[in-house]
């Protein structure tokens, strides 16, 4: 952008916006280790690779007899020697014997093979089996994966499962990358905290907790910056100290065209300004740039443009910042269950359920998409996307992004 604040400007596509600023990420976070029952929801920072084989040794999937193949003929009775316990170790196989065996107890050496006990019989002492296959019911050793195999990337979130796959490798404890650190403000005269009673022409401030609690939930440590007045001062002031205390600021409102409108200009100030308004609705006057060396993302005031951009815009961005490397999650494709016959200057992103249709599911819309509105926000379960220019008839392909994925 060449310091042209003027509206009338071409807006910038979603994409090209988002590639600018991931030409723009901070430098990699310093990493910390963690145990690995406070790993949850971290982003791992070291390459880990399994320390041995897992499984360690041959072991039994079922409860039942392990033999050795070779040894069994259809209907005729087998010997029993021997019980081996998850927890014991599993001593040696005399020949032609089956030995009781329980679930993830080690195989006896010489047996290869596992009858679960349901499949067979005992009469008079002795073990009947009418079918097996070889290798039946047996864990091999190594089968999970091998000494040396890549467990998980730096760069990986670790979710429950990952969690559950490094306490089976005896991992204790890890290195993660610090949680990001983002100052989060919001702006207007009008606002009030909830809780707090209005006086005419105010209303509640929705951004601050609905972007906190968002930001919290991607792992993020968010400083309250609490809510500015519409004052360039107060407002200078505060984005000054903010910078210097997070990795990144992120403010909501001020970044229309009205004169109450301060954000854009302090930041020119104070740093600079790399992009402002994006061909998306909702969330046309998002802006992206510095203050003091610090990244700043500013989102829209409306409530619902504030958190499609957060989703759309600033969640690929954070999502890096914070060292993930997997690929952020995509769309669905689905047939719509709506038509679009009037083409679009932006990019929708159109707040939207699944319906069932007569091959499986739709994307339908809600009836209010005002940027304002939030009742609508919260009983969608998905955003639907129009691409800037399209029309379509109902029953055509859309791109559906499931809110849950994109809120977590
Ligand atoms: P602005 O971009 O500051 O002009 O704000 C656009 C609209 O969003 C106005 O109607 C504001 O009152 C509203 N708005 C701005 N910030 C918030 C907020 N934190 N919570 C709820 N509404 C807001
Ligand atoms: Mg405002």
């Amino acid at each position: 952008m060449k310091g042209c604040d003027c509206a009338d400007e071409p807006l910038m596509p979603v994409e090209a916006a988002l590639q600018q600023m991931l030409e723009r990420l901070p430098p990699p976070l310093p990493s910390e280790a963690v145990p690995l029952d406070a790993a949850s929801g971290r982003i791992l920072a070291q390459t880990l690779y399994a320390p041995a084989d897992v499984p360690a040794w041959d072991n039994s999937a079922m409860d039942g007899y392990a033999l050795r193949f070779s040894d069994w003929r259809p209907g005729i009775g087998m010997s029993l020697g021997g019980r081996i316990a998850a927890g014991q170790v599993g001593g040696r196989l005399e020949g032609g014997q089956a030995v009781r065996i329980f679930t993830g107890a080690p195989l006896p050496e010489g047996a290869d093979t596992v009858v679960a006990q349901e499949d067979c019989r005992l009469e008079q002492g002795q073990l009947l089996i009418d079918e097996l296959s070889t290798g039946s019911h047996v864990r091999r050793r190594g089968e999970d994966s091998h000494a040396g195999d890549l467990l998980l990337a730096a760069g990986t979130l670790l979710r429950p499962t990952e969690i559950g796959l490094l306490a089976s490798r005896g991992v204790g404890a890890l290195e993660v990358f610090r949680r990001l650190r983002v100052a989060l403000v919001s702006t207007g005269d009008e606002l009030r905290e909830p809780g707090e009673p209005l006086a005419p022409g105010q209303i509640h401030n929705a951004n601050r907790p609905m972007l906190k609690a968002l930001l919290e939930g991607w792992g993020c440590v968010v400083i309250d910056g609490g809510t500015l007045p519409d004052r360039h001062d107060v407002t200078r002031r505060e984005l000054a100290a903010l910078a210097c205390e997070a990795d990144v600021l992120i403010t909501s409102g001020g970044v229309s065209v009205g004169e109450e409108d301060h954000i854009r200009n302090v930041v020119k100030e104070l740093g600079g300004l790399h992009l402002w308004r994006l061909a998306i609705q909702p969330g046309k006057p998002l802006a992206f740039g510095e203050v003091r060396g610090t990244t700043w993302i500013g989102l829209p005031g409306n409530p619902v443009a504030s958190l499609v951009t957060a989703l759309v815009v600033a969640r690929p961005w954070l999502w890096r910042a914070m060292g993930r490397s997997q690929r952020p999650p995509q769309p669905v494709v689905l047939p719509s269950g709506f038509g679009w016959p009037k083409p679009r200057v932006r990019a929708q992103f159109l707040r939207a359920c699944l319906a069932s249709g007569p091959d499986g599911s739709l994307a339908v819309l809600h009836g209010q998409q005002g940027s304002a509105q939030l009742a609508a926000l919260s009983w969608a379960e998905g955003l639907v996307e129009i691409e800037a220019g399209r029309t379509f008839e109902s029953g055509a392909p859309v791109r559906y992004w499931p809110l849950a994925d994109l809120l977590s």
